[in-house]
């Protein structure tokens, strides 16, 4: 067994406390669309982020905190769910002969995010990241699997559906193991987030405020 999950979620709070002070406002337009991995989680409401706190700043601790809940269910499929883990380890086996794989090995930070930018309307990139792992992938696709009887399609499903009730579970622990850290989360944006917001605010007023200018 490994750690609890108190022990987990406190050291994923305090990886994201030693991580905050490095982060700086976007000066650049920010993304429109809308991230799947925060908005709507119960993860972000334990967290007790309101709207105003930005979105880099959370998905730097709910990707943490997702974690958290993929490798649990990940322990628990290899211990009670043979079928789902052959598949999982096939699946993965697959991905691993890709030769290109642009989302390995990123920083809880960056992980869910989008490869690439959003295309200016009118300006489409001459390529991107995520063609250029499609276009890697078809040139050294592993043959198809075999395809399920129909009672082992049965069996997959009802070990699907105990590895969703599972992370059900752990998510509501991480869940309420995250609500007794909602005061140190919320000072931590209070001092460091707010201050650097209201800075990069300020300084728009005073280079509106000249003369001649639009104020
Ligand atoms: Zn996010």
């Amino acid at each position: 067994m490994g750690h609890s999950i108190e022990t987990r979620v406190r050291n994923a709070v305090e990886a994201w406390l030693r991580w905050l002070p490095g982060w700086q406002p976007p000066t650049h337009r920010s993304r429109a669309r809308v991230c799947r991995r925060c908005f709507g989680s119960p993860l972000t409401e334990a967290a007790g982020f309101g709207p105003d706190v930005p979105h880099a700043v959370q998905h730097a601790l709910i990707m943490r905190l997702n974690a958290i809940v993929e490798h649990s269910v990940d322990a628990y499929t290899e211990r009670n769910l043979p079928l789902l883990w052959r598949e999982l380890r096939d699946a993965e086996a697959r991905k691993r002969a890709r030769p290109y794989r642009p989302a390995d090995g990123l920083a809880p930070e960056y992980q869910g995010l989008e490869l690439d930018p959003e295309p200016e309307p009118g300006q489409p990139f001459l390529f991107t990241l995520a063609d250029l792992a499609d276009d890697a992938a078809a040139e050294h696709r592993l043959p198809d699997p075999a395809p399920l009887s129909d009672e082992a399609k049965t069996s997959l499903r009802y070990e699907m559906a105990l590895a969703d009730d599972e992370a059900t579970r752990v998510g509501m622990d991480v869940c309420l193991e995250l609500m007794t850290f909602r005061p140190r989360i919320q000072q931590a944006v209070h001092e460091v987030v707010e201050p650097q917001i209201e800075a990069l605010l300020s300084e728009l007023t005073r280079s509106l405020d000249v003369p001649g200018g639009l104020l």
